[in-house]
């Protein structure tokens, strides 16, 4: 293949461009060859096209997906697709920019992906949102209707989120509680992980399939372990050691923080595995904030962010090294040790694909 294609197509080389798709691919579950066949796919010139509708949220899920680094994930995503309507990146306005909705969607009828970020109002007829001049469950209908696949990025898209916390004076709910009959891959999170909503459309562009969803729409490569599963402060929480208020010496050191009412035990997610920003520790545990779990429905913005929640996987996983010295009192010493090879464990593929990700000139080799 021709890499002055690619490098047209992706403003990336190829090498780089195939070093990110691989890493991406990696982390979310695809295997190692899908960077490669999306490469391949992007010279082809067959990028899926994408509308994306804003509706009640924060645009925190765009800003997530914007402020990755270099070559960033959000780079790779507008480089990996086509992504014709979004309201927040426009540039154009008003009528000309609605009209782009319209001929985006006839020209792409049942080819296109539909990305929804935020709730939609359903109370007193769904008058709390409009966008357009049209009511948010009336567009939305509208265009899931002709979409190939519709993804719902973001706590909010997912089941309401904050707009939909008690009182929930919209009846703000999800996009799948709007779409009745429509399937619907949700991807939950405050905001979500851009490598999730990567992974999905790379596994899309790329074999035009969706990946394999648990009961709630999640993609099981992202969403089938409990955050407290994959923590790198387990190890403190097997040896009973939590921190008993913010700021005390048991959080100053790192502890658990179950008892400041974190909710890992029942969160499915992983961002204790491919952090924020592609920033080691960008994440809330990995800050000292307990888990909220906003990627669990029913619980962030329903469970008060300090009650404890109950435990389901008391016990340490298999591959979790024990951190028990032979005898006598828990040594600090054996602590780190333990925790570096948990962190060297959890943090190997994340190194990997920082690695991968070294911008051109910065240590690695440019093939054009
Ligand atoms: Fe990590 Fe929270 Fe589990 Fe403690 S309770 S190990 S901080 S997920």
């Amino acid at each position: 293949m021709p890499h002055t294609v690619v490098a047209e197509a992706t403003a990336l080389s190829r090498r780089d461009f195939v070093k990110v798709c691989t890493a991406a691919a990696a982390a979310v579950g695809l295997p190692a060859w899908a960077g490669e066949k999306m490469a391949e796919q992007v010279a082809k010139g067959k990028k899926p096209s994408v509308i994306w509708l804003h509706y009640q949220e924060c645009t925190g899920c765009t800003e997530s997906l914007l402020r990755a680094n270099a070559p960033g994930v959000g780079e790779l995503i507008l480089d990996l697709i086509s992504l014709d309507y979004h309201e927040t990146l426009a540039a154009a306005a008003g009528y000309q920019f609605e009209a782009t909705l319209e001929s985006t969607m006839k020209e792409n009828a049942g080819k296109y992906v539909l990305v929804v970020e935020g709730s939609i109002p359903l109370k007193d007829g769904g008058v709390y949102c409009y966008v357009g001049g049209e009511k948010a469950i009336d567009t939305l209908t509208r265009v899931a209707e002709k979409a190939a696949a519709v993804i719902a990025i973001g706590s909010c898209a997912s089941w309401g989120g904050i707009p939909s916390a008690s009182p929930n004076p919209t009846g703000a709910v999800g996009v799948s509680q709007a779409l009745k009959g429509k399937p619907v891959v949700a991807l939950p999170g405050c905001p979500a992980n851009p490598y999730n909503l990567l992974g999905t459309v790379l596994q899309f562009a790329t074999f035009g399939t969706l990946p394999a969803l648990d009961d709630k729409g999640r993609p099981l490569f992202a969403y089938a372990r409990v955050i407290h599963e994959d923590c790198p402060r387990r190890a403190h929480f097997d040896n009973g050691r939590f921190a008993q208020a913010f700021g005390d010496p048991g959080h100053r050191q790192g502890w658990c923080l179950y008892k400041l009412g974190c909710k890992g035990p029942q969160t499915h997610a992983n961002c204790s595995l491919l952090n924020f920003c592609e920033l080691p520790g960008a994440w809330p545990i990995g800050l000292g904030h307990p888990c909220i779990g906003c990627t669990e429905q029913g619980i962030a913005f329903n469970v008060p962010i300090h009650q404890n929640m109950p435990i389901d996987k008391p016990t340490a996983p298999m591959a979790y090294p024990g951190v028990n010295p032979p005898q006598g009192h828990q040594s600090l010493i054996a602590v780190g040790v333990a925790g570096l090879v948990v962190g060297a464990a959890a943090g190997a593929g994340y190194a990997a694909s920082r690695k991968l990700a070294v911008p051109p000139g910065q240590g690695t080799k440019k093939e054009d």
